[in-house]
């Protein structure tokens, strides 16, 4: 990572216009969310229920469902964007001129996993903060130090990374935009509402390309399930139906993880729920698939990344090729739906290897349980990935690119690149179409085939059900904005 900077903060900014020093004089606060991959954001409706019990006025502005709410941005002087992803570090990046000109005097904070690795990039938008990690209560503070509540200033040029252990409140959903606005479950002819929760945050696990790692370093927060169940219960009063868990991964802490489960089927034994859980922990807390399934799990998303075990060692990710044939099979016989997610294009990709694993996912009968865009996502390498030092990558890395917030490289084998961008397009086409997951596979499968100029040898037929639930947004973080996330800003 290149030297993090946090621009000091001229006295004179810290306060709405007009207000003076020495006496408290409470600050607007905004807080804007530019997209949480199709949930109502979760780190606004909990920052919310911090700063109101010190309080704050506090306004929700979800830019992802609302357009920007320009009267707030000119009204607060204390304004608060959420970077819980790269696709949402890139819109933030579009919006910040427009509310530097509606608002030069105020006080931005970014939050969330993508501040600090990006210091550099947002530094230019002062007067500013960057707060990572365990970010409710280190906002409070800085509330109060607007706010004239603390005598103390804002801390200068320092970007915040906290794993400060916090006593967490219920978050507050009332004035984000209702949940039947965001993605829905799809099962069959049914679609469900969809509430969003966290058990845990951060991660034990140290991947290389995770961007957990570098503010978290291997440390983990459970959320008590007391807030998590008030939390679920206010969702399901408003209409939720399914809940989807956002934890890291939902096994870092299974003891934990079960007390949250079997509460929730207490309480609510009509809603379904859906976790990410790692290959390793599939393996390792095989005792315990079975309870998914009773307490109302639809399906399991799974980083798989690759089925290369030299790429999954680069990447650390703690399970081989074999783990993950042993963790679906294990899956299939346990009745549990896995979602398998994957980082298919690396500088250590090959045709072959491409082809191979579309074979793996074939043989597996896993092709309508992954989702389309799975198979053409390319590996991200921004600042603070830990795979910036790694031998394997050094000769594979270009310049950092601003406007992308990532390093660029190439695949030694240009053709990669080139399969990567047909497979892409196709994707694209073949879901704004509509087209089944079997047949946009079939055409990855020709496009794979094509690559190396041989035959496609004929697909065997899915064998698995086809009413796999899945989400009407498909996870994956690292994409580039949309033309119409970008038109809706
Ligand atoms: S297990 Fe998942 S969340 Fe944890 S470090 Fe690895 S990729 Fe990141």
């Amino acid at each position: 990572m290149r030297a993090a900077k946090i621009l000091i903060t001229p006295r004179e900014n810290r306060h709405t216009p007009g207000s003076r020093r020495d006496e408290a004089s409470p600050v607007n606060v905004l807080l804007i969310s530019t997209y949480d991959l199709g949930h109502q954001p979760f780190g606004l409706a909990s920052l919310t229920a911090w700063l109101r019990a010190e309080g704050a006025d506090v306004v929700c502005n979800d830019t992802a469902v609302d357009a920007l709410n320009e009267n707030a941005v000119r009204d607060s002087g204390l304004i608060c964007i959420h970077l819980a992803m790269h696709t949402a570090t890139r819109l933030a990046l579009d919006i910040l001129p427009r509310l530097r000109a509606l608002n030069p005097g105020a006080h931005i904070c970014f939050f969330g996993l993508y501040g600090p690795p990006n210091a550099d990039a947002l530094a230019g938008f002062a007067p500013c903060s960057i707060i990572g990690g365990e970010f409710e209560s280190e906002i409070t503070n800085l509330y109060r130090r607007l706010s004239g509540a603390e005598a103390a200033l804002p801390e200068k040029g320092k970007v915040v990374i906290s794993t400060e252990r916090l006593s967490f409140r219920t978050p507050e959903r009332d004035g984000l935009p209702p949940l039947d606005q965001y993605a829905h479950l799809t099962l069959g002819n049914n679609d469900r509402t969809v509430g969003y929760s966290e058990a845990s945050r951060g991660c034990k696990h140290l991947c290389r390309h995770c961007p957990v790692v570098p503010i978290y370093g291997g440390r983990f927060r459970t959320v008590p399930v007391d807030v998590v169940l008030a939390d679920i219960g206010a969702q399901v009063a408003n209409g939720a139906e399914h809940i989807s868990f956002g934890d890291p991964d939902f096994f870092n802490g299974p003891g934990h993880a079960e007390r949250i489960i079997s509460a929730l089927h207490n309480e609510f034994p009509k809603i379904s729920y859906d976790v990410t859980i790692k290959v390793e922990h599939l393996l390792s807390q095989r005792g315990r698939l079975a309870r998914l399934v009773e307490t109302g799990c639809l399906f399991v998303t799974t980083a798989v990344e690759s089925a290369d075990d030299r790429t999954l060692d680069i990447l650390d990710k703690g399970h081989s090729r074999d783990d993950f044939i042993a963790a679906a099979k294990l899956a299939r016989d346990t009745g549990l739906v896995l979602s398998p997610t994957f980082v298919p294009f690396t500088p250590w990709t090959s045709l072959t290897g491409y082809l191979g694993l579309l074979r793996l996912i074939s043989e597996l009968g896993l092709v309508n349980q992954v989702s389309p865009v799975q198979l053409a996502i390319r590996l991200l390498v921004p600042e603070g990935s830990a795979l910036l030092d790694h031998p394997e990558m050094k000769p594979h890395l270009q310049e950092f690119a601003p406007e992308r917030l990532s390093y660029g490289w190439h695949n030694p084998d240009r053709r990669v690149d080139q399969l990567q961008s047909a497979v892409q397009a196709l994707v694209e086409t073949g879901e704004a179409q509509g087209q089944p997951r079997t047949g946009i596979f079939a055409g990855i499968w020709r496009l794979a085939h094509d690559a190396l100029g041989i035959a496609a040898v004929p697909l065997p037929a899915e064998t698995c059900a086809q009413d796999i639930p899945r989400m009407s947004e498909p996870w994956y973080c690292c994409a580039e904005p949309t033309e119409a996330q970008r038109a809706g800003l």
